[in-house]
C-alpha cells in the first residue's frame, strides 16, 4: 500500500519506518524540513534505539520523507501523528491536528478512497472534527471518498520498535466497512510476525520471533479514542500508587522493592509499572491525565481517582526535594548533581519531566544544580532555558564539589560509573537513588551515604552493577 505518516516525531518516524520495513511504500511528511532532511539522509530525527539502523536500511527503497502534502494524492492510508500538547486549561491543543486535516483536505484525491487514521492521542470526538475539516477543504464526501479511523498508539519511548513490531494489542476504531478491511489488511504484516523480513532487519527481529500474536481489537471510533486516555491514566494511577506505598514503607521500615515484587507475582496485578520513582512525567501522562480531567469536568463527571493520582504525583516530586533537605538541612548555597533529565532511559525526550520540577524546586531554595544526561540535555536546555543550572558532559563533572548526587533517570550507564572516582570529587558523599537502581551495598562500602526511596536506611538495595570500579 501507499502510506503517508504525517509527523516525524516519536510516533510518526517509528510508524513510518515500521510500515516501510513491512514492504509498504511509506512517505513520512513533516513541516520541519530538518527532520525531513535527516530521514532522507538515513538518520533518525529522534533518539530511539534501533531507529537509525532501520531508517538507513529502508530509506530510498520503501521509505521516503517530504514536507509537501502533494503526496496525499497517492496515499491509500494517511496516519496523523502530530503533537497534541496541553493548553493552559489542561485540554488538548488540537491546532496541529486541525492544520494537518486542512492540508489533507486540500490534497485529497477525488478518484481514490483514502483512509485517514488518527494515531495521535486525541479527545473523544476528534475523528468527527477531522472528518468535518477534510470535507470542508476537499468538498469530497465522508464514507464515499474517505473515512476517518482511530488507531491510538501505545508505544513506549526507548522500546518503540519492539512495541510497534510486537505490540500487545492493535486498537482500531472504525465505522466504515471499506476502511475496516483496509486497516486489517495493512496490519497483516504485524499480525503475522513470522513473515518479517528477517534478512534485512535481522539486527532487530531475531530475538522476539516467539512473541505472542498481538490482539487485534476493533471497536467504534469514540471507544478507541477513549481507550488511549483510559490506559494512560490507569498506568499513572499504578505508578502513583506504588510511590505512595514506598513512602509508607519508609516510615514503617518495610522494603518497597520486596513489596512490589510480592504484589507483582499476582497475575491480577502484574509486575509492570510498579517501580518506585520520583513520579511519572514525560510527554504523555501529564498531558493525557490533564485532558481527561478537563473533559470529565466539562461534562460533570469528575474522576476522583485520576485527580488524586495527579496530586499524589506532584507530592512525590516534592518528597524527593524534602528528602534532600532533610539530609542536607539548608539547601542555600549547596550544590546538587543531578543524573538523568529524561523521564525514562533510552530516549532524548525531555518534555515535561520530573527533573524540571525537582530542579526548579531545588533552585528556588538556593541550591546550585549541575546536571548530566546521556541524551536529553539538548532538549532539556531548550525547554527550560530560564533555569540557571550547569550542564555537564560527564557524570564526573556533575559530581564535582557536590553535597548530594541525585539519580533521577535509571540510564544503564549510571550503574557502570566508576563510583570511587565520583567519591573522590564530591564535597559530601551522599547519593539519593530515586529509582533504587544502583548497588547501595557497594556504594556504602566505598564510602557513600546512600539512600533509595521506600527502603529504610538500615536495609540496602544491591541491585545494579557490582563490578563497578576498576
Ligand atoms: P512530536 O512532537 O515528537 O512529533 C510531532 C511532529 O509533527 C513534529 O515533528 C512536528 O514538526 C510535526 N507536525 C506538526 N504539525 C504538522 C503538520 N501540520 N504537518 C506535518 N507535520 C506536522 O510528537 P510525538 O511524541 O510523536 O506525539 C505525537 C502524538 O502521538 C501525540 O498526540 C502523542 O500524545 C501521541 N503519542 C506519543 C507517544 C510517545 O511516546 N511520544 C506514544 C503514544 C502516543
Amino acid at each position: 500500500m501507499n502510506i503517508v505518516c504525517i509527523g516525524s516525531g516519536y510516533v510518526g518516524s517509528v510508524t513510518g519506518a515500521a510500515f516501510a520495513t513491512l514492504g509498504h511504500r511509506t512517505m513520512v511528511l513533516d513541516i520541519d524540513v530538518n527532520k525531513v532532511a535527516l530521514i532522507n539522509s538515513g538518520k533518525s530525527p529522534i533518539y530511539e534505539p534501533g531507529l537509525d539502523e532501520l531508517i538507513s536500511a529502508y530509506v530510498g527503497n520503501t521509505l521516503f520523507a517530504t514536507n509537501s502534502y502533494d503526496v496525499i494524492r497517492e496515499a491509500d492510508v494517511v496516519f496523523i501523528g502530530v503533537g497534541t500538547p496541553s493548553k493552559p486549561d489542561g485540554t488538548a491543543d488540537l491546532k496541529y491536528i486541525k492544520l494537518a486535516a486542512q492540508d489533507i483536505g486540500k490534497h485529497l484525491n477525488p478518484d481514490k478512497f483514502t483512509v485517514i487514521v488518527n494515531k495521535s492521542t486525541v479527545p473523544v470526538g476528534t475523528a468527527d472534527l477531522v472528518a468535518t475539516i477534510i470535507e470542508e477543504h476537499s468538498k469530497l464526501q465522508l464514507n464515499t471518498h474517505f473515512a476517518v479511523v482511530s488507531n491510538p498508539e501505545f508505544l513506549r519511548e526507548g522500546f518503540a520498535l519492539e512495541d510497534v513490531f510486537f505490540p500487545d494489542r492493535i486498537v482500531i476504531g472504525v465505522d466504515n466497512e471499506r476502511a475496516r478491511k483496509i486497516m486489517h489488511l495493512l496490519y497483516q504484516g504485524i499480525l503475522n510476525a513470522q513473515n518479517y523480513d528477517k534478512k534485512s532487519a535481522n539486527f532487530y527481529f531475531d530475538y522476539k520471533l516467539d512473541a505472542k500474536r498481538p490482539q487485534y481489537f476493533e471497536t467504534d471510533i469514540k471507544s478507541a479514542e477513549m481507550i488511549k486516555y483510559a490506559s494512560n491514566a490507569f498506568l499513572a494511577v499504578k505508578i502513583s500508587y506504588i510511590n505512595e506505598m514506598a513512602r509508607l514503607c519508609e516510615v514503617l521500615g518495610a522494603n518497597i522493592m520486596d513489596v512490589s515484587t510480592g504484589m507483582g507475582l499476582d497475575s491480577r496485578i502484574g509486575n509492570k509499572f510498579l517501580q518506585v520513582s520520583s513520579g511519572w512525567s514525560g510527554s504523555c501522562f501529564p498531558k493525557d491525565t490533564a485532558e481527561l480531567l478537563a473533559t470529565s469536568r466539562k461534562y460533570g463527571c469528575e474522576l476522583g481517582v485520576v485527580e488524586a493520582t495527579v496530586e499524589s504525583n506532584l507530592k512525590m516530586h516534592s518528597y524527593v526535594v524534602d528528602k534532600i533537605k532533610r539530609k542536607l538541612q539548608s539547601l542555600n548555597g549547596k550544590t546538587i548533581g543531578i543524573l538523568g533529565l529524561t523521564f525514562k532511559p533510552n530516549t532524548d525526550d525531555a518534555r515535561n519531566t520530573q527533573a524540571s520540577v525537582i530542579i526548579r524546586e531545588l533552585v528556588e531554595v538556593g541550591a546550585r544544580v549541575k546536571v548530566h544526561d546521556p541524551q536529553g540535555m539538548e532538549m532539556f536546555r531548550k525547554l527550560n532555558s530560564e533555569l540557571d543550572i550547569t550542564y555537564c558532559d560527564e557524570p564526573l563533572q556533575a559530581a564535582r564539589q557536590t553535597d548530594a548526587i541525585v539519580l533521577l533517570t535509571h540510564w544503564d550507564e549510571y550503574t557502570g560509573l566508576k563510583w570511587h572516582e565520583l567519591h573522590h570529587v564530591v564535597r559530601t558523599p551522599y547519593i539519593l537513588d530515586t529509582r533504587n537502581f544502583l548497588n547501595h551495598r557497594y556504594l556504602r562500602e566505598i564510602g557513600f551515604d546512600c539512600e533509595g526511596l521506600g527502603i529504610s536506611s538500615s536495609k540496602t538495595s544491591d541491585r545494579g552493577n557490582t563490578i563497578v570500579a576498576v
